[in-house]
């Protein structure tokens, strides 16, 4: 059975990746900051009664020590990582004229050293086994910049960079990396923008409508299939038409 380990999957899109790719019959590794976070919902659960195997790893991925013992961890646990899908995220925006040194570095951290932590240690076991998939969560942030996400911005947009360096650098190895970029999509974390900011953000979307976290698992999904295994270091926008 092939493993996939999934940060940040508590809740939110991270959550929805898990079930999809249970669904495909993935073992799952979830990974959240702390078992606080897998209290309040059934998503471990719901992965289980798919009738796969799902162990929670928690750590705040943007450790690098801890990534370290996290990749093991699954590895020894499940015998493999065929999948990982570096999730984990947050926001603290500001305009750039009042942003803090804490809430740049903050993001930098959780969205884009959890990248570089994962892909290291994770590409350390999938280069022995010579197979994986690595699937980074970007943002259109990352391609066309938002104003009042600096830090976001420029975390998604290294993904991006990151994820094109380890397709060429592994891609020799069988492993396979992407990237998709999701535009505006339900899920705790646009809860807290403002009816305003959500409506701006809806004109510009051509489909009219924000997309839900299964949109993202279902590309995902694909990702991880062998129907995408000649496809690496590419970036899929889904965005329901933000931009084109
Ligand atoms: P969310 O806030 O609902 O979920 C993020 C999860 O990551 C939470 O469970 C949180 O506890 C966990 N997390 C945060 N810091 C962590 C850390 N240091 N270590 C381990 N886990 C940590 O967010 P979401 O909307 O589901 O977003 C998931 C990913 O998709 C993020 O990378 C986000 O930037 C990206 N994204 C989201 C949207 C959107 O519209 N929601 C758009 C573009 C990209």
């Amino acid at each position: 059975m092939a493993t996939a380990l999934i940060t940040g999957s508590a809740r939110g899109i991270g959550a929805a990746i898990a079930l999809r790719l249970a669904k495909d019959g993935f073992d799952i590794a979830f990974n959240d900051l702390n078992e606080g976070c897998f209290e309040n919902n059934d998503i471990v659960d719901r992965v289980r009664a798919l009738g796969v195997k799902a162990e929670i790893f928690c750590g705040d991925v943007s450790k690098h020590d801890v990534c370290e013992k996290i990749a093991n961890d699954v590895n020894e646990h499940f015998g493999s990582i065929d999948v990982l899908v570096n999730n984990a995220g947050i926001t603290r925006d500001g305009l750039l004229a009042r942003m803090t040194e804490e809430q740049y570095d903050s993001v930098i951290a959780v969205n884009q050293k959890s990248v570089f932590n994962m892909m290291k240690f994770v590409g350390n076991i999938m280069r022995r086994q010579k197979h994986g998939r690595i699937i980074s969560l970007a943002s259109v942030a990352g391609l066309y910049g938002n104003p009042g996400q600096m830090n976001y911005s420029a975390s998604k947009a290294a993904i991006i960079g990151m994820t094109k360096t380890i397709a060429k650098e592994l891609g020799s190895r069988g492993i396979t990396a992407n990237a998709v970029a999701p535009g505006f999509i339900r899920t705790p974390m646009t809860d807290k923008l403002t009816e305003e900011q959500k409506a701006a953000m809806l004109a510009q979307i051509a489909m009219k409508r924000y997309g839900e976290p299964e949109e993202i698992a279902g590309v995902v999904s694909f990702l991880a299939s062998d129907d995408s295994s000649y496809v690496t270091g590419q970036v899929i926008e889904i965005s329901g038409g933000l931009s084109m």
